[in-house]
This record gives structure tokens, C-alpha cells and sequence, in this order.
């Protein structure tokens, strides 16, 4: 129940169990990240840049469609699971995921991205489709559909190809959207806790119906990320902020270097 887990944190938060440390910056600073605690323990959210999320939890270190520079990822723990939403170069990369992916560290892609992956990775990673539910180190993740509902926009994300993720350990869930508009498996998302969800033009939604979609599922958190684009597509995650109201508290992560354009 979505009120149980919402009471939860409210409670936490009101005994001053749950910290937030603000972000400070991209690169050397990222000793930082915001923490939540939860009945297992922290989990500590650092904002790579754009799409790329590293996340600190009391199950591993699990890294989300990471790209960009290796020494971005140099003052991180290393990857013990690394999720892959879909081939876009600003969500795969080969060279990256060559770099983060170490001999003891799990792969799951969507099927598109597993076809195209170079033998050493396709040998240990795991294809996950839209609807499926594996589990990797008592974290159930569920692979959620993300794709465009927007006619001239179909062409970016098919219905049925890439994925967003939920994340379940112990009673804490973290969901990723990925790259999609405010698609059915959004809004009926229950008992979020933590959410990521994109949102920039043409590509994926505006602002508006990423808030519109996060007033019908209610995550405790919600981080707006991926939203900037190349094309003039940034949405602005303080009107995002402002549209979510009180229906969940959102978190600013330091996604993008001031003036970045994506
Ligand atoms: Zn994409
Ligand atoms: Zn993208």
C-alpha cells in the first residue's frame, strides 16, 4: 500500500532518520550524493549527467545507462549490477559499459541492446522484454514499458523495445523510467518510493505530463532528470517541481554542468 510506505518515510522523517545531504557537483565532487535511508539501510543516489544514475544501496552498487567519460565514473564504487534502458548513445555505450562492467558485475539490457553488444558483454549479460521480472541479489527488478504515445514522436522510442526499470529491496522501490512519454505502466505504478523520470522535447514528454503522470502515482521522491536535449528540447524541472505540487517531494540532482545543453 502505497500509504503504508508514504507513512513510513513521513514517520522516518519526522524522527530525523531520513537525511538528505544536497548534491554538491559533478566529478571530483562525487564523495557526495543525496542519501535516503531506509529500513535497509542507505541508499545514495549521485546524478552522473543527463540519463546516468550510480546508486549506492545496501544490496550493491548499481549503475544506470552509464555513458559519458570513464573519469566520470572514477571516484564511484564499482558497478555490482549495470541496467541498460536502450541503445541511444546518451543511455549505451560500448566503450563505457566495456569500462564499469567488471568481472564480477551483473548486465541487464533490454533485448534491442543485448543483440548489439560486443561477445564479451552479451556472454554475461541478461536480456530482460517489457513485463519481465528477474532477480539479482534479492533486488526483484522489473522491466517496465517506454516508448512514445505521441504519433510524430513513435519513430524515438517504439512501443515494445526499450525499458524503464522498478527496483524492489526489502520494502524500498526505486523506479527508472527511461526514455518514454507518461505511458499506462507509469501512471498505474504502485508504491514508488523513488522515482527518476525523464522528460525533454522532441524526444520523450514536457514537463507537463511527466508532473501530470507523477500526481497519479505518487513516489515519496521524485528525482526530473534527462531534461535537457540537443535540439532546444529542455524543460524546466523548477516548473516540474511546482506542477508536482505536494503530491511527492522532488529532488534537483546536479545532472548537467551550468549552461550544458544536454
Ligand atoms: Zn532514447
Ligand atoms: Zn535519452
Amino acid at each position: 500500500m502505497t500509504t503504508t510506505r508514504r507513512s513510513f518515510l513521513a514517520t522516518a522523517a519526522a524522527a530525523g532518520t531520513i537525511t538528505i545531504l544536497p548534491f554538491t557537483a559533478r566529478g571530483a565532487a562525487h564523495g557526495g550524493g543525496d542519501m535516503f535511508e531506509t529500513d535497509m539501510g542507505p541508499v545514495t543516489v549521485h546524478p552522473v549527467h543527463h540519463a546516468s544514475i550510480v546508486l549506492e544501496t545496501p544490496k550493491g552498487v548499481i549503475y544506470v545507462d552509464p555513458v559519458g567519460e570513464a573519469s566520470e565514473y572514477e571516484g564511484l564504487p564499482d558497478a555490482d549490477l549495470v541496467l541498460v534502458t536502450h541503445e541511444h548513445g546518451d543511455h549505451y555505450n560500448a566503450d563505457i559499459l566495456g569500462a564499469v562492467v567488471k568481472d564480477n558485475t551483473a548486465l541487464i539490457t533490454n533485448p534491442a541492446v543485448h543483440d548489439m553488444l560486443p561477445d564479451a558483454l552479451k556472454q554475461k549479460a541478461q536480456s530482460m522484454a517489457n513485463g519481465d521480472s528477474a532477480t539479482w541479489e534479492q533486488v526483484a527488478i522489473d522491466a517496465i514499458p517506454a516508448y512514445n504515445l505521441t504519433e510524430e514522436r513513435k519513430n524515438f522510442h517504439p512501443e515494445g523495445r526499450d525499458n524503464g526499470y522498478v527496483l524492489t529491496m526489502g520494502g524500498f522501490r526505486i523506479y527508472i523510467s527511461g526514455d518514454t512519454e507518461d505511458v499506462p505502466a507509469m501512471r498505474s505504478l504502485q508504491d514508488i518510493d523513488l522515482a527518476f523520470v525523464c522528460m525533454n522535447l522532441p524526444f520523450t514528454m514536457s514537463a507537463e505530463a511527466a508532473a501530470d503522470a507523477v500526481r497519479e502515482f505518487q513516489p515519496t521522491y521524485v528525482y526530473p532528470y534527462h531534461y535537457r536535449g540537443r535540439d532546444g528540447g529542455t524543460q524546466d524541472p523548477a516548473a516540474f517541481a511546482e506542477m508536482v505540487g505536494d503530491a511527492a517531494q522532488v529532488q534537483m540532482g546536479g545532472w548537467y554542468k551550468p549552461g550544458e545543453l544536454g
